[in-house]
């Protein structure tokens, strides 16, 4: 069964990406981001497309130790920001 990323769609990852995406005046938030989605979801970078860069790129590691490093990631910007625990990332 094929596998992907249990994100919560929080829209963290999307408002700090300075130096890899374009970003509205000011801030570290992706010009695409609209009302915290993607406005641009299906034509998305590969950079933002998880399951993607780890077929691409880590296919030698086991897809659950990829998917729970990355849910760490995740988790320690939502919990930076503040936002509610609903949106924290569960291990696979
Ligand atoms: S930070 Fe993680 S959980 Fe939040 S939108 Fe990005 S990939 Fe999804
Ligand atoms: S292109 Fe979409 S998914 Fe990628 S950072 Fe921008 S808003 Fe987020």
């Amino acid at each position: 069964m094929e596998q992907s990323y249990n994100c919560t769609e929080c829209g963290e990852c999307c408002k700090h990406v300075a130096g890899f995406l374009d970003t509205k005046p000011g801030t570290d938030e992706c010009i695409f981001l609209v009302d915290n989605l993607c406005s641009i979801y299906e034509f998305r970078p590969e950079i933002c497309r998880v399951d993607t860069i780890y077929h691409k790129y880590f296919s030698g590691t086991e897809y659950k130790d990829f998917h729970n490093y990355t849910a760490e990631a995740c988790n320690t910007m939502i919990r930076g920001a503040g936002l509610d625990d609903k949106y924290l990332v569960g291990e696979v």
